[in-house]
């Protein structure tokens, strides 16, 4: 099915250096049960710029710790060739998106209205399109179940199917927002649902605000504002990518388009691209890396996303100036 569930994902630096969570015979469910969870990736079909060398590292067997995605669920990655292949949602030059608030915000109000115009802000970037604010929709009565999750769960393939033809001719992908709790029928809950073809998707904030949890020692904490605006752009970042028909990765450890099972597997990826998934949508957008990643650098820099920051500045520094790009010597 072209639905695919979750978020996602560290700088690989970051990961690099973070001790193992699980000793080595531990470390997939997979292999302990006779299987390998990557055996069926095709390696990635691009030559990739050396600048993302230092910062990323291939998914290993390793990945598959017990509880992760991968432990879950099978994935068989998705190349250049293939997303071309696929024909992907290929928006006009000048296509812009569009990002709805959906519902009464009853869950967070105007802690949840707060992250609008920063994922609006953020998805411009990223996307290196115009996004405008939509005006509110209304969640659909008929995908409430009142009696799920812990203040009632909307099933999230019933909302996207009731956004399904919504996004306006012309706009290059429509993505709603919405502080209630998201389910599907397998999954206790999910971030959103993203479709790789209609040009819709839906995310939900009702889990940004829980506590973040030490992979070591298992300890709680509040989440401080970065990090709930952090969660937000992962999971924002991630819907739009499948409705740029990019595919769950399973290439390089720590991309924002890898699925995850959990806030707390979330909370350990990046929101970064990795650089097939960045070539992936280089290719479809036909953006400036240079001039995107500078900007990516400025808004980190503005939110306190400092990590983020780091790597999005030397990104730009490495990438070549366009010929016709303004700003200074060739
Ligand atoms: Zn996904
Ligand atoms: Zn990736």
């Amino acid at each position: 099915m072209g639905l695919t569930f979750g978020l996602s994902v560290l700088i690989a630096q970051f990961v690099a250096q973070r001790p193992s969570r699980m000793p080595t015979p531990e470390a997939s469910y997979l292999a302990r049960h006779g299987k390998r969870c990557l055996a069926r990736v095709p390696d990635p079909d691009i030559v990739a710029s050396p600048a993302f060398g230092p910062w990323w590292q291939r998914l290993g067997e390793q990945d598959c710790t017990p509880g992760s995605w991968l432990s879950q669920f099978r994935e068989f990655g998705q190349t250049f060739g293939q997303y071309q292949a696929e024909g992907p949602n290929q928006p006009e030059e000048d296509a812009p998106l569009l990002l709805t608030a959906l519902g009464e915000f009853r869950v967070r109000g105007e802690e949840g209205r707060a992250l609008l115009e920063p994922l609006r802000e953020f998805l411009e970037i990223y996307y290196q399109r115009p996004v405008s604010l939509g005006p509110p929709g209304a969640m659909p009565a008929l995908a409430w179940s009142s009696d799920r999750g812990a203040t009632g769960q909307y099933d999230a393939e019933a909302v996207l199917e009731s956004l399904r033809g919504g996004c306006p001719q012309g706009t290059g992908g429509c993505l709603s927002v919405t502080d209630e709790d998201l389910y599907v029928n397998t999954l206790q809950y999910v971030f959103g649902l993203g479709h790789f073809h209609r040009r819709v998707g839906v995310f939900s904030m009702y889990r940004l605000w829980e506590p973040i949890v030490d992979p070591y020692t298992g300890d709680r904490r509040a989440p401080e504002e970065v990090e709930t605006l952090r969660r937000a752009l992962k999971v924002a970042v991630h819907e739009m990518g499948h409705e740029f028909t990019v595919a769950h990765c399973v290439h390089y450890r720590g991309c924002v388009m890898a699925g995850t099972n959990s806030l707390a597997e979330s909370d350990e990826g990046s929101l970064m691209l990795c650089p097939l998934d960045h070539a992936k949508l280089h290719w479809n957008l036909r953006f400036d890396d240079r001039k995107r990643f500078g900007e990516l650098a400025e808004f980190a820099n503005r939110h306190g996303l400092h990590p983020e920051a780091r790597y999005w500045a030397a990104m730009a520094d490495a990438m070549p100036r366009l010929p016709n790009a303004s700003g200074g010597p060739l």
